[in-house]
């Protein structure tokens, strides 16, 4: 294991959304690969990985009901979503010559392992990148709950939320030129904000249990290590 690292155990957040690029639906394989190789960087370092990605460039639960679909069946939908972007991950993963395992919150047999957290946690401590899909397993939560409560299961030192933008800002920089990144705030700080760095059931999660939430930039190469290797870029959200 390396010393430099900051983290030695991480979650990785991506969203659905952001494999999908411009298009705004469906899986870019240049993006996935482009993710493939910035999580290489960090695991060659010893790195232990958990990653939760989204379904939102596919499904919505929240858009089910507006097509007629009760809510509870769009999250359903969603959550499977969720599932064709981790085989699409895990696929582009072990192409770049990493081990994972693909652990799923719904039963799945043919294609996942059940999530078992023990299970999980033998599988990073023997460098297996674990991809956490389906989310809870649970309607009305979002992928970023599962993210939550995923990196306290496994006791992750932090989890990594990689967005499009550099960090938290204290207004939408893609519509506000002026928006100013914060490097640190706290839990509570964005929960009066209102400022949507993850919902609020997974932001109180994280400060219950005293997890911190790193925010950055996943379309800039070497951004993922150097967050793991406490480089100070980003947002950092704590108590
Ligand atoms: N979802 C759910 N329970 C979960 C996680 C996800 O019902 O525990 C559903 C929900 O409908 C959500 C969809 O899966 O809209 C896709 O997840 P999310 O919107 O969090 O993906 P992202 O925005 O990160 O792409």
């Amino acid at each position: 294991m390396n010393n430099n690292l900051k983290y030695k155990r991480i979650l990785l957040k991506l969203s659905g959304e952001s494999l999908a690029g411009e298009n705004e639906f469906g899986i870019n394989p240049t993006i996935l690969s482009f993710f493939a190789n910035e999580i290489k960087k960090v695991h060659q370092l010893g790195v232990q990985i958990g990653i939760v990605i989204g379904g939102g460039n596919i499904y919505r639960g929240l858009n089910a009901e507006g097509q007629g679909i009760d809510r509870v069946t769009g999250d359903q939908m969603g959550m499977l979503a969720t599932m064709i972007n981790s085989l699409a991950l895990q696929n582009t993963l072990e192409n770049h010559g990493m081990y994972t395992r693909l652990m799923t919150a719904i039963n799945m047999s043919a294609i996942a392992e059940p999530y078992i957290r023990r299970r999980a946690i033998r599988h990073l401590e023997k460098g297996r990148i674990v991809i956490f899909g389906a989310g809870t397993g649970h309607p009305y939560f979002s992928t970023d709950t599962a993210a939550s409560l995923r990196a306290v299961e496994i006791q992750a030192d932090a989890i990594l939320k990689g967005t499009r933008v550099d960090g938290v800002y204290d207004s939408d920089p893609e519509k506000n030129p002026q928006a100013n990144m914060f490097d640190e705030i706290t839990y509570i700080d964005v929960l009066q904000k209102d400022l949507r760095v993850m919902d609020l059931t997974a932001i109180s999660l994280c400060k219950e249990n005293n997890l911190p939430i790193i925010v950055f930039n996943m379309d800039k190469p070497d951004n993922l290590l150097k967050v793991v290797t406490g480089k100070n870029i980003g947002t950092s959200v704590k108590n």
